[in-house]
């Protein structure tokens, strides 16, 4: 399977290490932290990620098990059995064919109390229809020397350029006034350009595309969900 090929965690025992983070700057390099404008190479790379329909599946996976766990630890206001009460939603962004079963977000319902605890997911942000990784890398490809055009991005995720501006306040100005972020910003030195999300963040991860990436939509984790905080993210 695609899990195999990244080599990240969603289990429990990742909770110290929410990201590998990068060394401080040596001195001698001429900026510190590398520059968060990817170059066309990358960006390439990105582009053929946003392909890959391993990288789907495994994200499709790594949600089903997060809602394993979730189900496991019970409802969290009484302790009650979860069931499950999946919802539909329609996934756009995708430029491939997705893997049966994309279409529907994890959820339950208490059996006892009725709440409703909808695990976090690596595959939708909050209630955004687009796949979190096109909100996150639509704006590195725009991003760069050579910018892509909005109308690029429309021809390849169907985002439109109003969507992406959205898209793009939400994390310089949204994205940094949340817990999560206030809470381990410090930890990334340099700190992130916040002004430069989300690339800024995104070269911060370590490893190849798509660990970085899967590293990430990990770290965003909290702000996918306001039902059902990752165990890692509640102490
Ligand atoms: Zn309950």
């Amino acid at each position: 399977m695609g899990r195999a090929s990244v080599a990240i965690k969603i289990g429990d025992g990742q909770a110290e290490t929410p990201a590998r983070i990068s060394p401080i700057s040596c001195g001698e390099c001429p900026s510190g932290a590398s520059s968060p404008v990817p170059t066309e190479e990358t960006k390439h790379l990105w582009h053929e990620l946003l392909h890959d329909a391993s990288f789907y599946a495994f994200l499709l996976e790594a949600d089903r098990d997060l809602a394993a766990q979730a189900r496991e630890r019970g409802c969290l206001r009484c302790g009650g059995r979860l069931d499950s009460a999946r919802y539909r939603r329609k996934p756009r962004g995708a430029p491939v064919e997705l893997p049966a079963g994309w279409d529907r977000r994890e959820s339950f319902c208490c059996d006892d109390c009725r709440k409703r605890v909808t695990p976090p997911s690596l595959r939708y942000l909050g209630r955004r229809v687009y796949a979190a990784m096109v909100v996150v890398l639509a704006w590195v490809l725009r991003q760069g020397v050579t910018p892509w055009r909005a109308e690029r991005l429309r021809e390849l995720v169907g985002v439109h350029r109003r969507t992406l501006a959205r898209w793009r306040a939400w994390w310089v100005e949204r994205f940094v006034q949340t817990e999560l972020w206030r809470a381990k910003r410090g930890r990334f030195l340099p700190p992130v350009a916040e002004d430069e999300l989300p690339s800024s963040l995104l070269e911060r991860f370590s490893g190849e595309l798509r660990e970085r990436l899967a590293s990430m939509l990990r770290f965003i984790l909290p702000v996918t969900t306001t039902s059902c905080p990752p165990a890692w993210a509640r102490t």
